[in-house]
């Protein structure tokens, strides 16, 4: 086991990764840019260095300072959390160049799974199902509009190297396929450096249903059930929910088991989770993530099971400590990404929060690394807190979810709470009905 890992993230990511790395006797470095020097992470962790000015490309982006902090604490692993360095592939090769552990998958799997093209034909290849679409990238707009035609519209042009719903654009029929294209081109371009773009069939009212999986040097492959996450703004994530009120025992069974069996064929090392579409029954695979999600508490609560104890045992080479046949499914979890934005307008509100209480009681976990009197820089996510609830059944879940929010203080900035108050009032949300388009079709007619 490491003794001492660099945590390269901040903001309740970093806490989550301190938290496991103690219960398992590990000491811990945070990194943090000059805007951060207060932060919760930093105060918590048994050492820390200052990476870089505010900006997130000169510090939690920086790998030559990241490197150098771990470097001068004499760090043996670097935990990437989710989002800045957590899938970048020549990050996970630098850092193997320094024989410093990186926690995740080979920078192979990262690279694959980095490049959509190239991700959909290495998961046709172990069997996974994907969304009818052009075989990898269109060269330009003549032959999207051929395969466009083939396909059938709608379709979606996508990003190769999109993530957080960037470089994504929809085309309803042939007069708007152009326009479709050459904005994807040009968004990706400017986000991601890269303009590869592919098409995809538009489906009009699936879920997203996502696999979570894990796999060590041993040999162990095994999957964790799903979670929902259909309620969505812009194709971001809002709420959570596992297991998913949409699938039978037999088609999570089946889906869990192909996705399973794929992972193994793909000789994946680490935590990871498959997502797909869901609509009248089928599932479609859009993209794999290479690393922890936001969203794993809901899978730990509803399984019992550690996603980031066993994800830094996988990395320093201990073996899984379940096997498939260990992994029951119990009672109901949803998260709540509570961020700092008006709930109505969803402008960002950083700022001072003036007075903080989280909920508590049974069943609640806060994973936030705000304090009273903490300020929100204006230069990161807008995350304030995940909320995450657990009881024995959806009904039960949503109640007590609904009272946790009443507890919940967060003062002298806005919060998406009251969002969440409200949409817990919907027969919609209530009955589990819901797809990836619901939540904005609702909030367009009410707010
Ligand atoms: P990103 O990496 O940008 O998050 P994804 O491929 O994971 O992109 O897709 C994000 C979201 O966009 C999905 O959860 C879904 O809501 C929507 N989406 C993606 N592909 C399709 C599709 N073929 N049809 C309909 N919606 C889609």
């Amino acid at each position: 086991m490491f003794s001492k890992v660099l945590i390269a993230n901040r903001g309740e990511i970093a806490l989550r990764v301190h938290r496991a790395c103690k219960e398992l006797g590990i000491s811990t470095v945070a990194v943090h840019s000059t805007a951060d020097a207060n932060a919760m992470h930093v105060r918590l962790a048994d050492e820390s260095v200052c990476i870089g000015p505010p900006a997130a490309k000169d510090s939690y982006l920086n790998i030559a300072a990241i490197i150098a902090a771990a470097e001068i604490t004499g760090a043996d692993a670097i935990h990437p959390g989710y989002g800045f360095l957590s899938e970048n592939a020549k990050f996970a090769d630098i850092v193997a160049a320094h024989n410093i552990t990186f926690i995740g998958p080979s920078a192979d799997h990262i690279r694959v799974m980095g490049d959509k093209i190239a991700a959909k034909a290495t998961m046709d290849e172990v069997g996974i199902p994907l969304v009818p679409g052009s075989d990898g990238g269109i060269s330009g707009r003549e032959e999207g509009r051929r395969v466009a035609a083939e396909i059938g519209f709608p379709v979606l042009v996508k990003a190769a190297s999109g993530g957080g719903g960037r470089g994504m654009k929809l085309a309803r029929d042939a007069s708007e396929i152009d326009t479709a294209i050459s904005t994807a081109q040009a968004e990706a371009k400017a986000a991601f450096g890269d303009d590869a773009v592919y098409l995809e069939k538009y489906l009009e009212l699936p879920r997203h249903i996502e696999i979570q999986i894990a796999a060590d040097s041993h040999g162990n492959v095994v999957q964790l059930g799903e979670r929902d996450c259909s309620l969505q703004r812009r194709h971001q994530k809002v709420l959570e929910e596992a297991l998913s009120p949409a699938l039978t025992p037999e088609q999570r069974a089946q889906i869990g088991e192909v996705t399973r069996q794929a992972i193994e064929k793909l000789g994946y090392l680490g935590v990871g989770t498959v997502e797909y579409l869901y609509e009248n029954g089928q599932f479609y695979f859009i993209e794999m993530n290479t690393r922890l999600q936001v969203e794993h508490p809901i899978t730990e609560l509803v399984t019992g099971i550690d996603l980031v104890r066993e994800q830094i045992r996988i990395a320093s080479g201990q073996p899984l400590s379940v096997k498939q046949s260990d992994i029951t499914f119990k009672g109901h979890a949803i998260e709540c990404r509570i961020t700092a934005e008006d709930p109505e307008t969803f402008a960002p509100s950083p700022g001072k929060i003036s007075d903080f209480h989280a909920p508590g009681g049974p069943g609640i976990r806060f994973d936030s690394a705000v304090y009273d009197g903490y300020t929100i820089p204006p230069n990161y996510d807008s995350m304030i807190g995940k909320l995450i609830v657990y009881d024995d059944t959806r009904e039960l879940c949503i109640a007590r979810l609904r009272r946790a929010l009443a507890e919940t203080v967060v003062t002298g900035i806005k919060t998406t709470v009251p969002l969440f108050e409200r949409l817990l009032d919907q027969p919609d949300f209530l009955t589990g009905e819901y797809n990836i388009h619901w939540l904005e079709e609702w909030l367009a007619q009410t707010t």
